[in-house]
């Protein structure tokens, strides 16, 4: 794919845009949706809830320029009036979440994004799919470059979601072959405020069951590696892409590598919990390692993360504790 001349480093143009945001009821998209309209842009959120929640989106609720449409977009969709950009975020990233209806998770990988970019096309939008570094599945090498192809099962039960969204890269190549300008990136493990507490990722488990006091889960010995991005980095990462000119896929990611060991200790120590750690077998294509060679975000866009994991764990306990304590006034007060 040609890469073009970027505008290095921009990551916000002045002129208001009209932005169709898909799946942003979810962890990153809601934050994705505030840091659109706080830049003058009008939003309209379009999502399943399959995985999202509304009360993600409570304070943006009142701002005229914010709408929602719950809507499944493996569904035909249309939009009255002008897009200017489309932003592909609809898909469960956890695996419990992807799994539990794989074909599901294919349609919304296939068919969502041939929805969206046969809207993007008609629109003459410019659309951003939010790929994964799945799309290298289990590693062979330490450091995953743009240019490594990966090494992915085709029929486990991560597959669903790793070929869905390497195939939904192939289609958004077609239609950029057809004229459409897309941006891809590979999002790379991501953590912070308003993941769901119950939706099986690493870091959401961990903080939960620390705060609940209850034994944190490591799948096999914890050995596995991966990188955490917090949220607020990647979110500058993807406006950084979407307002660029680079057309080939972008890893979006942290690179810091820590065992989920490492991280579960952590979590422990920034909760101040006595929580015990739990071993369960390891998952079927659980990666071992994971992290991202971000030199082309580096050098590309300008884009580093800012924020180091003790940082974002913190924040993140800070609402997760909020969070629990708001449930438990809601129980005692029902
Ligand atoms: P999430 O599950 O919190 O959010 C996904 C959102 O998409 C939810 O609001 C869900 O209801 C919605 N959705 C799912 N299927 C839909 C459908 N068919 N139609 C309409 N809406 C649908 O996940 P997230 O962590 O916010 O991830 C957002 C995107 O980023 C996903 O596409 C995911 O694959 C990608 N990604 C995330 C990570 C990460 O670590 N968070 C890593 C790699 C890639």
């Amino acid at each position: 794919m040609p890469r073009t001349k970027q505008l290095k480093g921009q990551s916000e143009i002045s002129r208001p845009r009209r932005i169709l945001l898909a799946g942003g009821a979810g962890f990153v998209g809601s934050h994705l949706a505030e840091r659109l309209v706080g830049a003058g842009h009008e939003v309209i959120c379009v999502d399943s809830l399959q995985t999202g929640r509304l009360s993600n989106l409570a304070p943006l609720m009142r701002e005229p320029r914010f709408s929602f449409v719950r809507h499944d977009i493996g569904l035909p969709l249309s939009v009255d009036g002008p897009l200017d950009e489309i932003w592909n975020l609809a898909c469960a990233a956890s695996p419990p979440q992807y799994q539990r209806d794989p074909l599901h998770t294919m349609r919304t990988c296939l068919q969502g994004s041939w929805n969206l970019l046969e809207l993007a096309r008609e629109k003459r939008a410019r659309i951003l799919q939010a790929s994964t570094s799945e799309v290298y599945g289990d590693p062979e090498v330490a450091l995953q470059s743009e240019g490594y192809r990966g090494s992915v099962n085709t029929w486990g039960p991560r597959a669903c979601y790793d070929e869905g969204k390497r195939a939904a890269e192939t289609l958004f190549y077609e239609y950029a072959r057809l004229g459409v300008e897309v941006r891809v990136a590979r999002i790379f493990n991501t953590y912070g405020p308003r993941m769901s507490p119950e939706d099986g990722r690493v870091v959401s488990n961990f903080v939960r069951q620390a705060l609940a006091g209850e034994a944190l889960t490591l799948y096999g010995e914890g050995e596995q590696t991966r990188s955490f991005c917090y949220v607020d980095d990647l979110v500058e990462g993807l406006v950084r892409l979407m307002a660029s000119a680079v057309e080939g896929p972008v890893n979006l990611g942290n690179p810091g590598e820590f065992t989920v060991r490492a991280l579960a200790e952590m979590v422990r120590d920034l909760t101040g919990s006595a929580s015990s750690l739990v071993h369960r077998p390891l998952p079927p294509d659980d990666p071992r390692q994971r992290r991202p060679d971000i030199a082309r975000a580096q050098s590309e866009l300008g884009w580093t993360p800012r924020i180091d994991l003790r940082q974002g764990l913190q924040r993140t306990i800070d609402h997760f504790r909020e969070e629990m304590a708001q449930a438990e006034r809601t129980l005692r007060a029902g």
